[in-house]
Parts: C-alpha cells; structure tokens; sequence
C-alpha cells in the first residue's frame, strides 16, 4: 500500500507518495505560487524524468488536480489506500491524527483563529483533496498532536486561569511530526530503547523549534500557544517579552503592524535582511558584525533552551540536530556543542564535517568519549504523517 502525504501552505502544495512500512518515495513534488499569474509545479517519480509545468494555477483546487492528474497517468494512484494531510494546530480538540469528514474539518475551521497563518491553507486543501479523491480515507496528522498530552506545568502560562479557558490560552507545541520522528530515529539509529533515552532535538529550519523527549514521550518544548515562541527563527523571534508589544501597541504600531514584525520581519531577517542562514553564514565569515551578532543571538537561545532541558529531564543522553540549517550547518553545530562541555558535549570535528547528504540514517557526530551523543538526524515529516494516517484507517 502507499499513502499520498498532502502538505498545503498559503501558496505551496508539497505532495508525497509514499510506502509507509518501507519508507519508499514513490513520487513527490511540489505546486508554488498558487494564485499567481505563474505558477511552479515539479514531480519526480521513481525511474522518470522530473516533470514541471509553469502555469497558472488559481487556487488550491487547481493545484490539486494537477497533482492527481500527474500522479494518476503515472499509475501511481492505484495504491494509494490513505491520505494523509499536515495539520498545523488541533487545539484542545485534536489530540491524535483524526479522520477529516464534515464534521472534524468544521472544527478544523473553528480551531483557524490559533493558527490563522496556517489553518485556513491546511483547510483548503484538504478540501480539494476530498473532493478529488472521494474514495479513500482523509487524515490529519497535527503538528500540535506529539505534544498533546504535555505534563500540566509545562502546558500551563501564569495567567488568569479564566482568561486561558476563554480564550484557549496554553502551550501547545509545534513540528510535532519532526520531533517525534527524529526523536525515534535517534533511538532506533543509537541501538538504544527510546524508553530510555533522554533525547533534545533541535529542529533548526526557517521555522525553528527544540524539544525534550524523555523515555519516547515529549516533556518540554520551546514552541508554545502559537510557533512564535522560543528560538530565533528565520523571520521570527523567539522569545520576547510580552512588554515589548504592550510598548509598541502603545506607541504606535497597530496589531497588525506587530504582527507582521513577529511573523515576517525578525529573526535572522530582521538583524540582518535576509532569511537564509547561508547568507548570514557567509556575511558574518566576510567580517560583517550583524551577521555575526546574528548568529550568537541565536546560538545563545539555543544553548539556554539545551540547558533548561537537560535540567527539566535530569540528564541528557543524545542530542539530535535536523531540518534545513541543522542538518547542513557544520559551524552552527560546532558552536553549539562547544558552548555545551560543560553538560558533557564533546563533538568530533572531523565526523562534524562529514555528514553525508542524503541518507535516512542518523550519523554520529559526537567523540567516542563524549557524555552525551550527537547526532545529525535528516528529518522526514512526510514519512511521519504517512505511519501516522496509515495507523489512524488500518484496523
Ligand atoms: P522550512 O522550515 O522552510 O522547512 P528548512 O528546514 O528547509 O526550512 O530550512 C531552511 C534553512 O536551512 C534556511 O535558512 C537555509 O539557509 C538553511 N540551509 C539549507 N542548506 C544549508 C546549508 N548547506 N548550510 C547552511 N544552512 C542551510
């Protein structure tokens, strides 16, 4: 059997199929620019030329009908026995993966103001998706879900508990699909028993998050009620204290404007101008000050956030880098793993160096006498959502 894994953005559909025992790709791509006069679509399928199209696509439905019609000619839906969508947030609602019928997608829709940036994509296209393909089983898969069941006091703000209750205020964590797949994968690729192993992960991509996974079971992480929280990210802060935005709100700029500098101009872009840390990689090795200053605001958040967890846990037993910037960055990691000796992180700058690209398994980067493993662990959320949905419709 294969599972079609749908993730839809404002303007993007990323699509996979795959096998979820074997983990075998059989197709993937990606639909851009929907909306736009051009659009950017791209397929690869096992032992076929890459297929691209440029045209327009008006919206998610257009984008999806591509993508089935490729797919179909393919053959490559004959299998497809489940789909499996990304969900962002679930809410107090949705604590697993759920099967999308009517009714689940209308509470979909009421749980979009938590998650107004993602929600309403997912929606649209889980909409396509069914209407396109009314014969199997839908399922959300939420970001939110790997961290539902979070100890009281790590889910819980200080605040007036009537105001949290109205309003859903609580930390719900986010990149739940990367954590608890590359928290697994660590174990697995450790020869280790998840059950006891206390693992951080780092997910450092443009999105950028880190969680303590303790005995298999999520314990803390950094993002909260919204992915605005904990380390510096692409275009978003991180932590900040709440008082800044009471000083801007009252100073001048209107929600919105608050807004779009939490959302859109922080982070890596708002220190330095760009979101891409290659470039700032590259500027602050040139001498450029921002770029470096850049760079220690975030290895510092890291680094705290490193700390606290191996305090909330009582100890720490891997350490796991992924996603874009973690995968790829050797400095970034040395950085890090130098600035963390003192919990017993030794890095191997040798192994460092030469993580190789491409492969599912997790290598080792830590020295042979370090307290804590290291690993660099290539994330691989599509994989997750597509266990996870075929788990959700399989007996
Ligand atoms: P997203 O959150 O959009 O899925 P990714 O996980 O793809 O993000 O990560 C994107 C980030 O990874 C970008 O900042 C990019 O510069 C960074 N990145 C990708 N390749 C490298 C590399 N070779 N060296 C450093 N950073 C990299």
């Amino acid at each position: 059997m294969s599972a079609l894994v749908i993730n839809a953005g404002s303007s993007s559909v990323k699509f996979q199929v795959v096998d979820p025992d074997t983990g075998t790709v059989h197709a993937k791509g990606l639909v851009e620019r929907i909306g736009e006069p051009a659009g950017a679509a791209s397929l690869e399928r096992e032992g076929a030329d890459e297929l691209t199209s440029s045209q327009r696509f008006t919206d998610h439905r257009e984008a999806l009908a591509w993508v089935l019609d490729q797919l179909g000619g393919s053959g490559l839906l004959q299998d497809v026995e489940v789909v499996g969508h990304r969900t962002v947030h679930g809410g107090r609602r949705f604590d697993r993966p759920v099967v999308l019928d009517d009714e689940t997608l209308a509470v979909m829709r009421e749980l979009s103001p938590l998650a107004p940036l993602h929600n309403p994509a997912n929606i649209q296209g889980i909409e396509a998706a069914r209407e396109q393909l009314p014969q199997v089983p839908h399922v959300g898969v939420f970001d939110t879900g790997f961290f539902a069941d979070l100890p009281p006091e790590v889910r819980t703000y200080a605040i007036d508990t009537e105001v949290a209750r109205e309003y859903a205020v609580q930390r719900y964590g986010f990149h739940g699909a990367s954590h608890a797949y590359v928290s697994q994968r660590a174990a697995q690729d450790l020869g280790r028993d998840p059950a006891e192993l206390k693992v951080v992960v780092l997910h450092l991509g443009n999105g950028a998050s880190a969680a303590a996974v303790d005995g298999g079971r999520p314990v803390d992480c950094s993002m909260g009620m919204t992915p605005l929280e904990g380390l510096v990210m692409g275009t978003r802060p991180g932590d900040i204290d709440p008082g800044v935005l009471l000083h801007l709100l009252r100073h001048g700029m209107d929600v919105d404007e608050v807004d779009d500098l939490l959302n859109r101009r922080s982070g890596l872009r708002g220190l330095t101008g760009t979101n891409d840390m290659r470039e700032v990689r590259a500027a602050a090795t040139a001498g450029d000050a921002a770029a470096r200053l850049a760079l220690d605001v975030s290895i510092h958040r890291i680094v705290r956030y490193v700390g606290a967890f191996h305090a909330v846990m009582g100890g720490l037993g891997a350490l796991v880098f992924t996603a874009g910037v973690g995968e790829n960055n050797v400095e970034l990691r040395a950085e890090v793993c130098e600035r963390l000796a003192v919990l017993g992180v030794s890095l191997d700058g040798r192994r460092n160096a030469a993580v190789p690209r491409g492969r599912a398994e997790s290598t080792v980067v830590s020295a042979d006498d370090s307290r804590v493993a290291v690993l660099v662990t290539p994330t691989n959320e599509e994989l997750y959502i597509a266990r996870a949905a075929a788990a959700t419709v399989t007996p």
